[in-house]
C-alpha cells in the first residue's frame, strides 16, 4: 500500500498524468477483485466498510422500489449493519420479516418461501454468521429468489477470503464484503451488484463509482484490499484445512475437558475458524478479561462492550436463555494462529473457568441442589 500514499497519490478524477495513473490503479484492482468473485468490473463498487455496503444494498433497493412494494425479508441473526438498517426502514414505513433460525442458526428455505409476498422487494440473508459461524444455504435461497423475481442480497463479510465466494454460484444479485475480515486494511469494502444495478445512491456528490457512490477513492486501501483478497484466495484450501484442524482441536478439548459447556452454531456447516461456546454459570465478560490477562484475545457473544447489557440477539435466536447467552465466548482463528497458540489456550482455559465458577453464586447454588439454570 505504501507507494500509493507517497508516489502514486493522484486524484483519479483529475485529468493530469498522476491522476490518470491513479485511475489506472483503481481499474486494475477492480478487475482483479471482480475476477475473484466471478463478477464483471462494472459490478464492483468500492465502499468505506462492510457496514456501508450492507446499508447501501438495503436502503438503495428500498428507496428505489418504494412504489413497487414495501416488504423486506431478512433473518433474526444478521449483523447489526443489516438488522439496524432494516429497523430504520421499518420506522420509515417499510415492513420487515425477520425469519427465525433453528437451534444451529440455520434458516429454512421453506420459511423464506412462505414469507414471500407480492410486495416483497428484497431478500437479504447473510452467508455466514459472525458470532456462531453457521453457513446458510445461499445458493438455494438465491435460486428461490430468482424464481420469484426478487432481488437477493447476501452479507458475505464473514466468508469472503475464507471459503469460496462466487456470485454466480451463490445466485446473488448483491453481495457485501469487507477487507479487514481477510487481513486487509480496516475501512474499505465492496458492494457487488449484478449488471451494475443497484438501488438509489447512499452517498450523493461527485461522479465516482459510475455516478453511484460519491467521494474520492481511497487508493491505498483499494490496493490493500485487492492484494489481501488475492493472497487469501490463493492459499484458501491450505488455510482452511489448517484453521479447521486448530478449531476442531479447541472444540474437542473444551467439550471433553470442561463440564456444563455447549458448542453454539452448526457442527459442520460453520466457518473454519469459529468456535463459540456457552460456559454455564459464568459471565462471558469475566472470562474474556481473565483470558486477556493471559494474552488471549477472544470475544463474547454479548454486546457489553457497546454499553448494552442485552445478550446477543444471535444466541437468543438459537434458543439460549439470557443466562446461558451471557456465559458465551467466541474464539476466532485465522491462518496466522498456530498449534502453540491453541495449546496455550487449552492450558489456560480450564483453570479460568474453574476459578470463575468457584466465585459464582449460580454455580454454588447448583451444587447445593438449587439449580434453576
Ligand atoms: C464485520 C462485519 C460487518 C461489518 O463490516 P465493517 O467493515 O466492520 O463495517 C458486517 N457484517 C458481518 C457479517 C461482519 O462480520
Amino acid at each position: 500500500m505504501l507507494p500509493y500514499f507517497t508516489d502514486i497519490y493522484g486524484n483519479p478524477s483529475s485529468v493530469h498524468s498522476i491522476g490518470r495513473d491513479a485511475k489506472r490503479v483503481i481499474d486494475t484492482e477492480r478487475a482483479k477483485i471482480a475476477e475473484i468473485l466471478g463478477a464483471k468490473p462494472r459490478e464492483i463498487f468500492f465502499t468505506a466498510s462492510g457496514s456501508e455496503a450492507d446499508n447501501w444494498a438495503i436502503k438503495g433497493v428500498a428507496a428505489a422500489n418504494r412504489k413497487k412494494g414495501n416488504h423486506i425479508i431478512t433473518t433474526s441473526i444478521e449483523h447489526h449493519a443489516v438488522l439496524h438498517t432494516c429497523q430504520y426502514l421499518e420506522r420509515q414505513g417499510f415492513e420487515v420479516t425477520y425469519l427465525p433460525v433453528d437451534s444451529y442458526g440455520k434458516v429454512s428455505i421453506e420459511d423464506v418461501e412462505k414469507a414471500v409476498r407480492k410486495d416483497t422487494i428484497l431478500i437479504s440473508i447473510m452467508h455466514a454468521n459472525n458470532e456462531i459461524g453457521t453457513i446458510q444455504p445461499i445458493a438455494e435461497i438465491g435460486e428461490l429468489a430468482k424464481s420469484k423475481g426478487i432481488p437477493f442480497h447476501t452479507d458475505a463479510v464473514q466468508t469472503t477470503g475464507t471459503i469460496p465466494v462466487n456470485v454466480k454460484d451463490l445466485n446473488v444479485d448483491m453481495l457485501s464484503l469487507s477487507a479487514h475480515k481477510f487481513h486487509g486494511p480496516k475501512g474499505i469494502g465492496v458492494l457487488y451488484a449484478r449488471n451494475g444495478r443497484i438501488g438509489d445512491n447512499l452517498i450523493h456528490g461527485g461522479a465516482q463509482e459510475a455516478n453511484k457512490r460519491a467521494g474520492t477513492e481511497n487508493i491505498p486501501y483499494i490496493v490493500g484490499m485487492s492484494t489481501a483478497l488475492q493472497l487469501a484466495v490463493e492459499n484458501m484450501e491450505e488455510n482452511r484445512k489448517k484453521v479447521q484442524m486448530l478449531r476442531d482441536d479447541i472444540i474437542s478439548f473444551v467439550l471433553n475437558n470442561i463440564d456444563h459447556v455447549r458448542l453454539n452454531g452448526h457442527p459442520t456447516d460453520r466457518l473454519p475458524g469459529n468456535a463459540n461456546f456457552s460456559f454455564n454459570y459464568i459471565e462471558g465478560e469475566s472470562l474474556l478479561l481473565m483470558l486477556d490477562m493471559k494474552g488471549i484475545c477472544a470475544s463474547s457473544g454479548s454486546a457489553c462492550t457497546s454499553g448494552s447489557l442485552d445478550p446477543s440477539h444471535v444466541l437468543l435466536a438459537i434458543g439460549l436463555s439470557h443466562e446461558v447467552a451471557h456465559g458465551s465466548v467466541r474464539f476466532s482463528l485465522s491462518d496466522e494462529n498456530t498449534q502453540e497458540d491453541v495449546d496455550y489456550l487449552k492450558e489456560a482455559l480450564p483453570g479460568i473457568v474453574k476459578t470463575l465458577r468457584n466465585i459464582s453464586p449460580l454455580y454454588n447454588g447448583r451444587k447445593e441442589g438449587n439449580n434453576h439454570v
